[in-house]
């Protein structure tokens, strides 16, 4: 077992809820190891302007239940400079920092394994609500921000249905579709778009069509933030937009649009993302602990584990067709195997649910 004196944690990135379950496990399970805890306010600023708050089990107290995060989350474009990982180094060295715990997306992890290139070990634990790091099944803030889209969708399908309506629904999720799908799927929506695979406007349309000939009031569609298109104008607009007045037009239902943008980013933790926060959080100690660095902490088939950063990052990359030259050359063929695997579960886990969602959304 290494012996750390004293870890830091941040929080980085856009926010998630259960990233305040996460810094109450890391911080208690530290502690209760003999580890001293440092929360760094702000995310990778906090380190880079030495804005720094020691962490006790009571400074932690009554947090599992809060969205958002304790320690304030930001995107600091000059940590990515050598100038502003020298001054994080140096913060590190100055308040005794022996390692890091960062939590957030992909962005964050990127950090993570800077600070460990220039000598601070860290480890990543996932937290955002888009689920769109390939590498894990799960991400913390995932179920909160679905079930968030389910109550909205919820109450404006009640209005639908009073009034004849089809409201599109635009949801957040980046270029994953996931939050789209699933909260889709569960709020009964009668078409679903999202990024990942194409989207049949026509057929939505007729559907639709048919679906109030058949007497149905109340329609729902929701479209992912991610799918965007290009207007009359030749202007790049959000797809949702577009649809509503072609829906309107086209069928001739009145058709409202609503975005519901950081809604969905906030609100009190589901139990799943408490839950896989506090798992998460607890295996990041142990893993600093254990003496590794540079991993991040994923769910894989239910089971809380780790990987290496670099691996779960150029996974990301292979899946959404943004690897680089040379990012590959590091790995061996078991491990590019592997990552292809990863990504074709994921593929196919999209295409499964999008297909039963066309036969079940009507
Ligand atoms: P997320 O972690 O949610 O993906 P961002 O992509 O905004 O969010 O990244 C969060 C922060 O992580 C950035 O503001 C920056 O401070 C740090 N970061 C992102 N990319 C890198 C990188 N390539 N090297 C070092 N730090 C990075």
């Amino acid at each position: 077992m290494k012996k750390f004196r004293r870890i830091g944690v941040l929080t980085s990135g856009g926010d998630a809820p259960g990233m305040n379950a996460a810094i109450r496990a890391i911080t208690r399970k530290a502690l209760e190891q003999g580890v001293e805890v440092m929360g760094i306010i702000g995310g990778y600023s906090g380190l880079i302007n030495e804005n720094i708050i020691p962490l006790t089990t009571g400074a932690v107290s009554n947090i599992i239940t809060h969205g958002g995060t304790i320690l304030y989350s930001d995107r600091c474009k000059e940590f990515k400079t050598e100038e502003g990982m020298q001054k994080a180094i140096a913060t590190c060295k100055k308040f005794n920092i022996d390692a890091i715990v960062a939590i957030g997306g992909d962005g964050t992890f990127r950090g993570a394994t800077d600070l460990t290139l220039h000598g601070i070990p860290a480890i990543g634990v996932t937290g955002t609500i888009d689920n769109d790091i390939t590498a894990t099944d799960y991400t913390v803030g995932f179920d909160t921000a679905m079930n968030t889209v389910l109550e909205a969708v919820d109450r404006l399908r009640d209005t639908c249905e009073s009034h004849a309506r089809c409201d599109v629904v635009e949801v957040m999720g980046r270029d994953c579709g996931q939050i789209a799908l699933m909260a889709g799927i569960a709020s009964g929506a009668v078409a679903i778009c999202i990024p990942e695979v194409p989207f049949d406007e026509e057929l939505a349309i007729e559907k639709i069509k048919s679906a109030k000939a058949a007497g149905k009031r109340g329609m729902i569609v929701v479209v992912s933030e991610g799918v965007t298109a290009v207007d009359e104008n030749g202007k790049t607009v959000p797809y949702g937009e577009l649809l509503r007045s072609r829906i309107e037009d086209q069928t001739g239902v009145e058709t409202k649009f609503a975005r519901l943008a950081h809604v969905v980013r906030g609100g009190s933790p589901t139990l799943r993302d408490r839950l896989t926060a506090t798992k998460m959080g607890v295996v990041a100690v142990e893993l600093l602990l254990e003496g590794k660095s540079n991993r991040v902490v994923i769910e894989d088939n239910g089971e809380i584990t780790d990987l290496d950063i670099l691996f779960a990052l150029t996974v990301d990359r292979m899946y959404k067709n943004k690897l680089k030259e040379g990012d590959l050359e590091k790995f061996s063929e078991a491990d590019i195997d592997e990552m292809r695997k990863i990504c074709e579960k994921r593929t196919e886990e999209i295409d499964i649910l999008y297909k039963m969602s066309y036969e079940i959304c009507k």
